[in-house]
């Protein structure tokens, strides 16, 4: 063999031992079908519940949910960006934040249907890995435990990228799992975590709504046996919102149970994807002996709609999409690459989809596992640059303004712990150094003030 052939096999070996894929997540896209400018700012979009929409564009407004033209012009930038990405995760809430006076079970599947259709028209080749959110259901946040009128019209709609099989799990319970593109020793595990939210008052008084957890549990053994690697998407989160403190979104008995899942099996889970918070942030998962062992991560929304929740000043975002790179071999997350549109500038100028930021660049880590995650949320626990930027990433580049002690704490805690307790703990440990650091400059001016004295 030749010193050039050699060579060049070799490099050829490189690439086959190192292969890198990617895969977009998208999640929130919120289509408000009423969106039209108007010279009454108050009756641009239903979804601004008459607030204001005083920046209203073709783009959308801070107050609104997405027109068409942004869902639009989120989906072909997919595809500009990356027009042939492995497979597409997306992680649900495609109806506006309106009454559910104003909707109704057709006008949700119309609209579920109407996302589904400019997905599949611009990545027809493309497999989608869907998750329903808990505004794809009439009434909202009402998803049942039981097989169900949208269950049935979404598995026909998804029916392209469903197995049969996963058609009859979704049909009862809204989740399914299948082999991550057909591959042997890759799981996709898609959850109905919508069954679990606490806004959900027909699954509240259930022990294991819809048997998912029992199945997840299985499942998950299964792949552990079969020497398995799993991604699991969903929707709503367990934990904290890190934007309003103590605000958990499941109940405490789902939010343990979920804990558990993931602690018992998270030598098979390589990431988790979720959605719902509308915001750019991750939670960390630890072993009982406090080492990292699995990463959630919350991608921003396309929707730039500024919550209601009480308590929250000022939240809303930038529309953003993302790209997860990973190693093929071992589902090792990579890289995380965030794109978005100001939204601002895109109404004023022209629509311009621009990277944000890639998480090993802007955190220094060498790719995203659970360490390299745990090293981020470190450097944002005790570093101001590090807080500060997170702190901007978190809102899409919308929200400028400086992360305050408070607001240091609440994202660290609602990052650091998903159990309810810890969380509370967490709280009064870092609340405890906020107090100590609030006291410092009045101890130290009264402790200059002594030693003046002498
Ligand atoms: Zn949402
Ligand atoms: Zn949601």
């Amino acid at each position: 063999m030749s010193a050039v052939r050699f060579v060049l096999s070799c490099l050829l070996f490189k690439e086959v031992v190192t292969l890198s894929g990617n895969f977009w997540h998208i999640t929130d896209l919120h289509w408000d079908p009423s969106y039209k400018l108007s010279d009454n700012p108050e009756s641009v979009c239903a979804s601004s519940g008459k607030r204001p929409a005083a920046k209203a564009g073709k783009y959308g407004d801070y107050v609104c949910d997405s027109p068409w033209f942004l869902i639009n012009s989120s989906v072909y930038a997919m595809r500009d960006i990356l027009p042939d990405p492995d497979f597409i995760v997306w992680t649900g809430d495609d109806t506006p934040h309106v009454p559910n006076e104003d909707l109704g079970e057709e006008a949700v599947l119309h609209i579920i249907s109407n996302l589904t259709h400019i997905i599949t028209e611009v990545f027809p080749n493309t497999k989608v890995y869907s998750a329903l959110g808990n505004h794809d259901y009439h009434p909202k946040s009402q998803l049942p435990a039981t097989s169900n009128y949208i269950y049935n019209r979404t598995v026909e709609m998804w029916q392209d990228w469903l197995e049969p099989e996963s058609q009859g799990t979704f049909k009862k319970g809204g989740y399914y799992t299948e082999k991550l593109l057909g591959q042997t020793g890759f799981r996709m595990l898609v959850l109905n975590t919508n069954l679990y939210y606490d806004q959900n008052k027909v699954t509240q008084d259930m022990d294991d709504p819809a048997g998912q957890f029992s199945w997840a549990d299985q499942i998950l053994t299964e792949a552990a046996n079969n020497k398995e690697k799993v991604y699991i998407i969903g929707h709503v989160p367990p934990g904290f919102f890190e934007k309003k403190r103590n605000k958990p979104w499941f109940t405490p008995k789902f939010n343990k149970l979920y804990l558990d899942l993931i602690q018992k099996h998270h030598s098979v889970i390589l990431g988790q994807f979720f959605g719902h918070h509308h915001t750019d942030s991750f939670r960390m998962f630890y072993s009982s002996e406090g080492s990292p062992v699995s990463t959630m991560f919350l991608s921003p929304g396309v929707t730039p709609w500024e919550t209601t929740l009480p308590g929250v000043v000022d939240g809303a975002n930038n529309p953003g999409i993302r790209i997860f790179e990973y190693d093929t071999q071992t589902l090792l997350v990579k890289d995380v690459v965030t794109y978005y549109l100001n939204l601002t500038y895109a109404n004023s100028a022209r629509g311009r989809w621009e990277k944000e930021y890639r998480l090993t660049e802007s955190f220094r880590v060498p790719d995203a596992s659970p360490a390299s995650m745990h090293q981020v949320l470190e450097r944002i626990a005790n570093d101001r640059c590090y807080l500060q930027k997170y702190y901007e990433f978190n809102s899409v580049s919308y929200d400028l303004t400086e992360c305050n002690k408070d607001c240091r704490i609440d994202h660290v805690c609602a990052a650091r712990e998903v159990d309810f307790e810890r969380y509370e703990h967490c709280l009064e440990k870092e609340g405890a150094a906020a107090v100590y650091g609030r006291l410092l400059p009045v101890l130290s001016v009264a402790l200059s003030l002594v030693f003046a004295n002498q």
